[in-house]
């Protein structure tokens, strides 16, 4: 039977009926350890007491009110997000793409306010993914999402990943802004070098350009920070959050400094569902959990575990993994043979790990992981390379025989 869904997903032919922590089930009872998170999304792992709780008693108070009215806790998780970081306002939205829309047209604004609409031009990076909307498409730049879709939106110029002499050429006097990943996660995890972020903040100040990080993979503590660019000795003027954010409910949110948000005036921008009470409700449920003391420190420590483990795989495995990367609970592995083999092997080993470009499998565990539960993910990717590693040996003995 056909699907009636429109196939735009390859879909591994796999559901789950529910979950628990690190744990996802299949209907026969058969249970994954999710090393994927749903794409970083379920920080706090599955069916979490606290988010079920707060979920369920918001869910029998009120859902959605609309923007029209104050929504206190709202109010609330903004707060605590201009504490928690270098912003002084929020903005939510409902996924990564639409926060990441928001930046765009607040940059674009604020040079609009200052008396300079021509200023509207935005330079990203090579490999950047930012989202599936017609302006974040063209703020990637990837040809296979663009292509199809009608003239690219205006006002995107990519440079190369890394290459300063190509960023200052392109920056120009209609820029407005520069947006970048701290850590590229599509593109499979390629860390930014501090000192390429620093030269970007000393160049956006001499041109008068905002910066933004989109920090919608790299955030709400994958790294072992709240946010990466604590890291970084870097403050971006505007950043997009989504993915974890809301651990598993639709949430993301644009922050950004007084000052660059200076022409988001009432009525300029807007959302219907954005901010509702239960997406607040879960969203500040997920900060008190974030933000318990040791919780973050717990997550650094969990990072560096993993980083060993897995760098002692690819020490065990030479033929199947060649690089380890990443930073906290954001690790890739590249590996020789394709990365959908790996990831294939893993899952028959019911691991649960993502595909990444560049060859890479991707691991973005739940924050909430164990060492036990690093060591359980050692033990299923070391049996997973072993399967691999005995394919390829019956694969050169058939070559020999021949
Ligand atoms: C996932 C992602 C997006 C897009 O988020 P959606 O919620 O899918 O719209 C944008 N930028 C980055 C860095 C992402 O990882």
């Amino acid at each position: 039977m056909t699907s009636p869904l429109l196939p735009v997903f390859a879909r591994a032919e796999l559901s789950f009926e529910k979950g628990e922590g690190p744990w996802l089930y299949n209907r026969d009872g058969e249970r994954y350890l999710d090393f994927g998170a749903g794409i970083a999304v379920n920080a706090l792992g599955h069916a979490h007491p606290h988010l079920v709780k707060t979920l369920t008693e918001q869910a029998a108070k009120v859902w959605h009110t609309s923007n029209l009215f104050q929504i206190p806790e709202g109010e609330r998780l903004a707060r605590r997000l201009v504490e928690n970081t270098f912003a002084d306002v929020v903005f939510f939205s409902n996924s990564g793409a639409e926060a990441n829309e928001a930046a765009i047209k607040m940059a674009r604004k604020y040079h609009a306010a200052g008396g300079h609409p021509e200023r509207f031009r935005i330079v990203t990076f090579e490999g950047a993914f930012h989202g599936r909307t017609l302006a974040t498409i063209a703020a990637g730049g990837q040809a296979k999402y663009i292509e199809g879709f009608g003239p690219k939106v205006e006002g995107f110029d990519q440079v190369p990943f890394d290459d300063m002499e190509a960023l200052k050429a392109a920056i120009g006097p209609e820029t407005a802004a520069l947006m970048i990943e701290p850590i590229q996660g599509e593109a499979g995890i390629r860390s930014v070098p501090n000192a390429f972020l620093k030269e970007l903040r000393a160049l956006c100040d001499q041109h008068g350009l905002l910066l933004i990080f989109d920090e919608i993979q790299t955030g709400v503590g994958r790294t072992g920070k709240l946010f990466a660019y604590e890291w970084t000795g870097v403050t971006p003027d505007i950043m997009s959050v989504a993915k974890g954010i809301g651990g598993g409910f639709p949430l993301g949110a644009c922050l950004a400094t007084a000052e660059a948000s200076k022409g988001m005036t009432a009525g300029t921008h807007g959302t219907t569902f954005g901010g509702n009470p239960l997406a607040m409700a879960v969203g500040n449920a997920v900060l008190d959990v974030i933000l318990e003391p040791g919780f973050l420190q717990n997550v650094e420590r969990m990072g560096l575990l993993l980083k060993q483990r897995l760098a002692e795989l690819k020490d065990r495995h030479p033929g199947v993994i060649a690089e380890v990367r990443g930073h906290g609970l954001m690790m890739g592995l590249r590996t020789i043979v394709p990365n959908t083999e790996f990831i294939a092997a893993a899952r028959a080993q019911k691991l649960i790990l993502i595909g990444a470009g560049d060859n890479v499998a991707r691991l973005l565990p739940p924050l909430i992981i164990t060492e036990a539960d690093i060591t359980e993910a050692f033990d299923r990717m070391d049996a997973a390379c072993l399967a691999i590693e005995a394919e390829l040996n019956a694969t050169a003995q058939r070559g020999a025989a021949q």
